[in-house]
């Protein structure tokens, strides 16, 4: 493709993302396809000669479109969100114009330092501690996802067990019942058995309680085994719980165990300065991690992480090969970030977050969260005044989780309704053993038209059920 044609087809694939994001709204938010559907209409060999850029546009629409379920329509309450925006997708094309592969700071300085500006930046926005910036033992670092930063937080605590003496097999994780899988994923990638991860029970909104992890560390303790990593989530997957991490803190300290705080989703809540409750307890973690690919308008792939002192995490992932050796990574003076993640090469990422905070501001970013949680309200109210629907869990931020009084047959009913006309799309959960509608408002363009028209479906069809 001649610099000519890169700019006539890039033009009209930008033009395509406009129209797009412009008409998002007119799709069925879910895919209707059925398994197989968009393979059946792809040729079965490729092409053996060049086809021209148009014919290969042409076949996103008639071909991938119908087969694409529509995040970024307003209409989206399922999940939590995974936002874009057009400074992010912008700063993401740039990202892959410049085809940058930063996995030292030798293989382009300006990815790393920008990565580790933008981390300090985010420190200062957010208000998590001074102590996760870059000028002191620890740093941030952008990860792909809350899944990998919790699998390099666990690595970086197995060191630090391993390095004061403990043998693997010792080893025990603590969790609540409510804390993402990535958790139980990344204790099987290193190498811990079912019988390492501890279950911990929760309280009745579902936070994981301080007085059970305590006993649960003495338990194993005393039966020789060496406690050494919990994570604590600030806004569970189901419910958004919020684990009281100033309180499991002091147990962490005191038995030498790593706290990495999971806040996926909720993270994003304290650009707004009344809402940095969610930061709670922060200032004794090791390790914290939010998205910025979820409610912070950067699209996936974006995980902030932060680690209060990066010794343990580079003890656990660094390797130098010959072939990388260089002579700023031997001065000391710059940091190579192939040794906070797992693969060695990466993206450069930090440049879409860059975008984004520059074109919001934080205000504009707070602005946007700060809306939603006031749209959650909103929904709250109503809920509460129909007797038909209870809440499921205690309301927090952007999510609100219901049920039908009638039970799960009736929730059900009205969950599939929703789904199968495609004018919203919602997820469920369980929560004390019932099933569970989760409302999630945080897509960037969903208004308050959205969500009333939500709730009026919702009672449209909870008025026609038997
Ligand atoms: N942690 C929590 C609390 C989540 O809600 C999620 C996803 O929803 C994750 C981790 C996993 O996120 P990721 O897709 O970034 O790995």
């Amino acid at each position: 493709m001649t610099p000519d044609e890169f700019r006539r087809h890039g033009a009209d694939v930008v033009e395509w993302i406009a129209h797009y994001l412009e008409t998002v709204e007119e799709h069925p938010v879910a895919s209707p396809l059925a398994p197989g559907d968009v393979r059946a209409l792809l040729p079965a060999h490729p092409p053996q000669h060049p086809e021209p850029f148009e014919d290969v546009l042409a076949d996103v629409d008639r071909i991938i479109l119908p087969g694409v379920t529509h995040w970024q329509s307003p209409n989206w309450f399922a999940y939590f969100p995974a936002n874009s925006s057009g400074p992010s997708i912008l700063g993401e094309l740039l990202s892959a114009g410049l085809g940058v592969q930063g996995m030292l700071w030798a293989t382009s300085p300006a990815c790393t330092e920008l990565e580790t500006h933008v981390l300090d930046w985010m420190v200062e926005l957010l208000g998590p501690p001074d102590r996760f910036g870059s000028t002191g033992a620890g740093g941030g670092v952008i990860e792909d996802s809350a899944s990998s930063a919790t699998l390099v937080a666990l690595l970086a605590g197995r060191q630090r067990a391993v390095d004061a003496g403990a043998e693997l097999g010792a080893l025990v994780a603590y969790a609540s019942a409510h804390t993402h899988s990535s958790l139980e994923k990344a204790a099987r990638i290193a190498g811990l058995g079912p019988d390492q991860v501890r279950t911990v029970a929760v309280d009745g909104e579902f936070a994981l309680r301080p007085d059970a992890l305590a006993a649960a560390v003495e338990e194993d303790r005393s039966a020789g085994r060496v406690p050494f990593f919990c994570c604590a989530t600030v806004g569970t997957t189901s419910s958004l719980a919020v684990d009281p991490v100033a309180e499991l803190a002091p147990v962490c300290a005191g038995a030498g165990v790593w706290l990495h705080v999971d806040g996926a989703m909720a993270g994003s809540a304290a650009v707004c300065p009344e809402l940095r409750w969610v930061n709670d307890g922060l200032d004794r973690a090791d390790s914290y991690a939010f998205n910025p690919h979820k409610w912070l308008f950067t699209n996936f792939d974006c995980t902030c992480f932060w680690v209060a002192d990066r010794s343990a995490l580079l003890a656990a992932l660094s390797i130098l090969p010959e072939y990388l050796r260089n002579e700023a990574s031997e001065s000391g003076a710059v940091i190579d970030y192939r040794d906070w993640q797992l693969p060695l090469g990466r993206r450069f990422r930090a440049l879409k977050l860059w975008f984004v905070i520059r074109h919001y501001g934080a205000e504009g970013l707070a602005h946007h969260v700060r809306r939603h949680v006031a749209l959650a309200e909103e929904l709250v109210g109503w809920v509460r005044a129909d007797e038909r629907f209870v809440l499921a869990a205690p309301p927090r931020l952007g999510l609100v989780c219901l049920r039908h009084v009638d039970g799960d047959d009736a929730t059900r009913a009205l969950l599939d309704a929703v789904n199968a006309s495609g004018e919203q799309y919602l997820t469920h959960t369980r929560l004390d053993g019932r099933l569970v509608i989760r409302v999630s408002i945080g897509q960037a363009h969903t208004e308050e038209r959205h969500v009333r028209a939500l709730w009026d479906h919702l009672t449209s069809l909870a008025d026609g059920l038997p």
